[in-house]
């Protein structure tokens, strides 16, 4: 597996703005990928990215999913003094985006950066500047532009509604760390585009076509509502495995999800995971995430029958300034590989 490559690719695309329902960009750099590997890509209405492994014969029976979008905000309103309000896009902590860089994308394509302070953001200036509630009301977008009221926002084309990105701050350190906001589900991503060079390069034929989505909306609840072929007997999510106080999952290995808030995953199909581990000498984790939903779950409300399961890289500190290590992405992307195969 080509790790220099699936770095480079997670870099540009952590770095490229997608919260969720504004992916179209970021679905452009990784619609050319999967098109140097020869394969096609199509579209669906709501934007979700499909594409297909071509098997030995033409029936799908597996389908990867994983999601290109991320966090957000939008501006909720323009105050008097020329700072934004910011609804946020997504499940976070108003906390997790103090004092972070982000960029304002208007309607007519101009971006302008901005940073998101409290309203009382200095200790020599506001006595409760500690002790003040974390919360959106209690938060502001304070432009890197010269505006003092409504009018000057305005006047700079941006308007209710425009989408607001934050900076990823995209890190790989020499001890193998990657450090970045959205590897939730950019790294997923890059392990599937790492995956797809490897089988490309190799000319790995599976015994049927394997479909690819990618979905756009999986932070607000309805990435994979729609969109995957009806054929499918089994669902495999890449997503985040999620360690913390408690939990199994770790930053080195591939997490393998049991059960999440909605419950466990296919039973069978989990075991069927561990025994590729087993088999392939994959460093593995099985774990539970307490508070955590996926395109999988949101498969089977919409109606599919099928066998669903869930892995992917360890992501320490999700939705906020996340990290992980480059031998959780390998194990993670092995056990892909060989699922493929399988
Ligand atoms: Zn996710």
């Amino acid at each position: 597996m080509n790790h220099d490559y699936i770095i480079q690719i997670l870099k540009s695309i952590c770095e490229t703005p997608s919260p969720s329902g504004y992916t179209k960009k970021v679905f452009e750099i990784i619609e050319a990928e999967f098109k140097s590997f020869d394969m096609e890509v199509q579209y669906t209405k709501k934007g979700g990215l499909i594409t297909y492994i071509d098997g030995k014969d033409s029936s799908i029976k597996k389908a990867i999913a994983a999601h290109a979008d991320t966090l957000g905000a939008m501006v909720k309103e323009i105050k008097n003094n020329g700072r934004i309000v910011v609804a946020p896009i997504g499940g976070y902590m108003p906390h997790s985006i103090e004092c972070e860089n982000c960029y304002v994308h208007t309607v007519n394509n101009k971006t302008f950066s901005g940073t998101i302070y409290t309203i009382k953001p200095s200790v020599h200036v506001h006595s409760d500047s500690k002790t003040l509630e974390r919360s959106f009301d209690n938060m502001e977008l304070l432009l890197d532009s010269k505006v003092s009221n409504k009018q000057d926002v305005n006047a700079l084309g941006i308007e209710i509604g425009d989408f607001i990105s934050f900076d990823s701050r995209f890190r790989y350190t020499d001890t193998g760390y990657i450090k970045s906001r959205h590897l939730d589900d950019k790294a997923s991503i890059a392990i599937i585009l790492g995956v797809c060079k490897y089988i490309y390069e190799n000319k790995i034929v599976p015994d049927h076509t394997i479909q690819i989505y990618l979905t756009g909306h999986e932070e607000i609840g309805h990435g994979a509502s729609s969109g995957l072929n009806c054929e499918i007997d089994e669902l495999l999510c890449i997503d985040m495995g999620a360690p913390g106080t408690g939990q199994n999952t770790d930053e080195y290995t591939v997490s393998i999800c049991a059960k999440d808030s909605g419950g466990p995953y296919d039973y069978e199909f989990k075991n069927k995971l561990v025994k590729i581990c087993k088999d392939n000498n994959i460093e593995y984790k099985v774990d539970i995430y307490p508070n955590y939903g996926s395109d999988g779950g949101v498969a089977l409300k919409a109606g599919m029958d099928i066998k669903v399961g869930l892995i992917g890289a360890g992501i320490y500190a999700s939705h906020s300034y996340e990290r992980t290590h480059i031998d959780s992405i390998l194990n993670t992307a092995k056990l892909l590989l060989e699922y493929i195969k399988e």
